[in-house]
């Protein structure tokens, strides 16, 4: 990751007043670190070590802040947990049925689906979700070994 990210997030939760505590400020690097689009209790096991007083409620606490404040997304699929994306450009995500793992990729945002729904439905739309599914390399390989 380049750190400019990094600070640039940090001026925006500076900006909008919200206390930046060193918790919070490792839980908005470890996402922005991380590519996985963690859920909150694998970001409480990786920083547990570094904060042993720090609960999975503590967490989530302060991904809902940084979610509130827009540097943080929060992807909900089906009925599994939550996971949390601190990529807040437009993209998508194709998921693995086999390990559950969410990898972003970039295509331009389908604007005109949304425009059709409108006219053909009368609808004011916000937004639209599209997500992908498949197995990923890794599942595959996995699969070809045991063969
Ligand atoms: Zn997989
Ligand atoms: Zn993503």
């Amino acid at each position: 990751m380049e750190n400019g990210k990094l600070h640039h997030a940090i001026d925006t939760l500076k900006g909008s007043g919200v206390r930046i505590t060193p918790q919070r400020h490792a839980v908005l690097e470890f996402l922005m670190n991380s590519e996985t689009h963690p859920t909150a209790d694998d970001i409480y096991k990786a920083l547990e070590g570094k904060f042993p007083n720090m609960s999975v409620a503590t967490v989530y606490n302060n991904l809902r802040v940084l979610r509130e404040i827009g540097l943080v997304r929060e992807l909900t699929y089906g009925d599994a947990s939550s996971r949390f994306d601190a990529n807040t450009t437009e993209h998508y995500h194709i998921i693995c049925n086999s390990c559950g793992k969410i990898v972003d990729f970039h295509y331009p945002v389908l604007d005109e689906i949304e425009s059709l729904a409108e006219q053909v439905t009368g609808f004011n739309v916000t937004h639209h979700r599209m997500e992908i599914y498949g197995t990923c390399q890794n599942c595959r390989e996995q699969k070809m070994v045991k063969q």
